[in-house]
């Protein structure tokens, strides 16, 4: 046990030499990108850009682009490369990403990867991007998507089958009713793996062709899955 912990500290000190670069999160909906890149902002305070999050921001929000969104996001379906390729050249553009950043959910198509290749190959400075792939069987995903909760006021999240609160749909923490993702649903789940499965699989392969790439298995516990992606960023950058 001893041992183990010690294995896992030294992985991340080790870790905090290297300079972390553009990094993709890739793997199916719900393997936990956004988990472990939350891990990854702790390690190295660069920023997640999570395209999901802003589109749920531009949604929430009522915006243009939130407009045209919202219908394709609550069917599982896939918003237009073009309007996604525009969201992310406007984040990279913030001076937070100069040191690296981690991208949860995009590139989601091979003509978004593409365009990302050359967005990020037109800079002389940057470093190539590096991937790691979190793997996770169907039903696993299924029972971890479907029983999602987050608490509306503190975010805290919840799973009613793998993590569930002391009393059914209320927050440990504060009492507040849980909330479901309104694309959380199995048929939206269903969806979304179709779509993950023709648009999303090639991406995986196209990174593994490129060679900088990793698999994870995603089904332990986030703690070993985080000393997993860590472990493999350092390699990919060593
Ligand atoms: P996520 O939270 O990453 O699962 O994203 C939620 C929804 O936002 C997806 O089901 C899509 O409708 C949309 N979305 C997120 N990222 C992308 C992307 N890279 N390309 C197209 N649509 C996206």
């Amino acid at each position: 046990m001893a041992v183990a912990a010690a294995d896992v500290q030294g992985e991340k000190r080790q870790s905090l030499n290297v300079t972390p670069g553009p990094i993709l999160l890739l793997g199916a909906p719900g393997v936990g990108k956004g988990t472990q890149a939350k891990e990854l902002v702790a390690k190295w305070g660069i920023p997640q850009i999570s395209t999901g999050d802003l589109l749920r921001y531009h949604r929430d929000h009522g915006t243009a682009l939130g407009i045209q969104a919202k219908q394709l996001m609550d069917q599982g379906k896939l918003v237009s490369d073009d309007v996604v390729n525009q969201m992310v050249a406007a984040r990279l553009k913030q001076p937070d990403t100069q040191v690296g950043y981690i991208l949860d959910g995009y590139p989601r198509t091979l003509p978004q990867a593409a365009w990302l290749d050359q967005h990020i190959g037109a800079d002389p400075k940057a470093l190539p991007v590096i991937a790691v792939s979190i793997q996770v069987s169907y039903n696993q995903l299924l029972r971890r998507i479907t029983g999602r909760r987050t608490c509306a006021a503190c975010g805290t999240i919840y799973n009613i089958y793998l993590q569930p609160p002391r009393v059914d749909e209320k927050c440990d923490l504060d009492g507040t009713p849980l909330v479901r993702r309104s694309d959380d649903t199995e048929e939206v789940f269903r969806e979304r793996m179709r779509t993950y499965e023709s648009q999303t699989a090639p991406v995986v392969e196209h990174y593994r062709a490129l060679g900088r790439f990793e698999e994870v298995n995603g089904e332990q516990p986030v703690d070993a899955v985080a000393a997993a992606v860590i472990a493999a960023v350092a390699r990919l950058r060593s």
